[in-house]
């Protein structure tokens, strides 16, 4: 069962910016093209996640209001008194949501819904640039 390890790099713009890397992430995949396989994305950092949502504008607005109301972004948090860098917000969200997600391939094709994409979601008060990890095990 070999395990192969790919990676891209993403531009954010911070603030919960939500990515559809459901392409790169099937590019990744390509280069492989493996029949079976477990896919395994991952985005190293406290202040981003990976998850899969419907991309449509609805939920792109829906998505960062429910994290608002759950971790609102003007409230002191405990983490910003002890570096005062002010994403407290962002750390907790990124907790919750977790840093990776794994998908199934079947007859070469990563197995989603018909409306489901893959979304890196960078919570931090600032743009970065991440890296992911598409890790294929087959
Ligand atoms: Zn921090």
């Amino acid at each position: 069962m070999p395990v192969i390890t790919e990676r891209f790099n993403i531009s954010t713009r911070g603030f919960t910016d939500i990515i559809d890397i459901t392409e790169k992430v099937k590019d990744a995949i390509k280069k492989h093209n493996p029949d079976n396989a477990q896919v395994m994305v991952y985005v190293p950092g406290s202040t981003a996640s990976i998850t899969t949502i419907e991309y449509e504008p609805g939920l792109l607005k829906d998505l960062p209001e429910a994290f608002e109301r759950f971790a609102p972004r003007n409230k002191t948090y405990h983490h910003d008194e002890t570096w005062q860098d002010g994403n407290g917000y962002a750390h907790v969200r990124a907790s919750m949501v977790g840093n990776s997600q794994s998908f199934p391939v079947m007859q070469y094709e990563l197995v989603l819904g018909t409306w489901q994409q893959i979304i890196l979601i960078d919570f931090d008060n600032k743009s970065r640039t991440r890296c992911v990890y598409v890790q294929i095990i087959y």
